[in-house]
């Protein structure tokens, strides 16, 4: 028996009873996988239940405010993929008649929707012969074919998803994938895999070769990035402004105070927005009242804090506005609260000092 068929016959008799696994149906399919990315399965069951009931398809999620979608995904964080889930479900009813295209390009379209995700939701519900490349799937194919390039590095990816394209299963690609996935969930454990209950063991290269330890070779080799900018603080009588930018490199989905890097920039994802050039060309006086200093993962950022205090706000307001910027203006004691990032307990201390 070949090993894609030995595989999937593991998997039909210990698959794990999961109710977005009941029907073929795209629309379940998407939101478990989307709820999924950030939480594991016994936290996210009740909700992603409590939010089917009160949205069973995308014509009453397209209908529905954001706000009710937001409080439906409670629990969950992460809100960027609850506003891109409504967006979606917009886009799928006036588009696609609220079903999902059957078609790998069109779906990677749509507001959230990335590799994974489409192809997860096209293989498991339409059969289409699109292999997935998650993190379980990418350490059970490492191990089984041997592969020793590190699996943080650029080449990767590519790598590894031609090696799953050429192992799906063509004929049952839904199930096939949901194997790879399971099997990396219950028995290809990060640690001590439990080879003797596996149903690839017999050709698995890391099981024969005693390489289970070593591979998938993980090697972490981010380059410390340094960044100068600076973080705003615009004052109106007792009230700052936080803003909430769609498209910042950090802070991304919470309201915070604008900020912008300058410099020499590693690429472009760092390159300022439309409002901190703004607010540098028509303030460009503002004294800075200190400097903050901050790590987010390999980023060390260096902030000088200039301190805006207006009487006048009406065209900083229009601007916003114009930008399609969120904004609200909140009291001081309200700052880490309103924007929860040690930022704002480090910005705070220099405006208290
Ligand atoms: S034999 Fe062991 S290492 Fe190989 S795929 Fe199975 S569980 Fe993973």
């Amino acid at each position: 028996m070949n090993p894609q068929k030995k595989l999937r016959e593991w998997y039909l008799l210990n698959k794990r009873e999961l109710p977005f696994r009941n029907k073929k149906q795209a629309y379940p399919i998407w939101i478990s996988e989307v709820m999924l990315q950030q939480t594991r399965v016994a936290a996210m069951l009740p909700l992603f239940e409590n939010f089917l009931k009160r949205f069973p398809n995308p014509e009453t999620l397209a209908k529905s405010s954001e706000e009710e979608v937001l409080s439906y995904w409670k629990g969950l964080g992460y809100y960027s993929r609850a506003r891109n889930i409504r967006k979606a479900a917009i886009q799928l009813v006036d588009q696609y008649n609220g079903s999902f295209p059957k078609n790998l390009e069109l779906v990677l379209k749509l507001p959230g929707i990335g590799n994974y995700t489409a192809r997860a939701v096209l293989s498991i519900a339409y059969d289409l012969p699109l292999a997935v490349l998650d993190g379980n799937v990418k350490r059970v194919l490492s191990r089984y074919f041997g592969y020793t390039v590190n699996i943080l590095g650029p080449k990767a990816d590519l790598d590894l998803q031609k090696m799953a394209d050429d192992f799906l299963n063509r004929e049952y690609p839904g199930d096939h994938n949901q194997a790879v996935m399971e099997l990396g969930a219950m028995l290809c454990l990060p640690e001590s895999p439990k080879c003797l209950l596996c149903p690839l063991t017999e050709g698995c290269f890391s099981r024969i070769h005693g390489k289970t330890k070593e591979i998938p070779v993980r090697e972490k080799n981010q380059k410390q990035i340094r960044l100068t900018g600076e973080i705003w603080v615009i004052q109106k009588e007792d009230l700052y402004l936080l803003i909430k930018e769609p498209k910042t490199r950090f802070l991304k989905g919470m309201f915070h105070l604008p900020y912008g890097f300058l410099g020499d920039l590693p690429n472009e994802e760092y390159e300022p927005s439309e409002l901190f050039l703004f607010l540098r060309k028509h303030w460009k006086l503002t004294p800075s009242i200190g400097t903050v200093k901050h790590t987010i993962t390999h980023h060390k950022l260096e902030y000088s804090v200039p301190h805006l205090k207006l009487s006048h706000i009406q065209e900083l307001e229009t601007q916003l506005r114009s930008l399609t910027i969120e904004f609200k203006w909140v009291e001081l004691e309200q700052l880490e609260t309103e924007f929860p990032s040690s930022l704002a307990r480090k910005v705070k201390k220099i405006l208290l000092y």
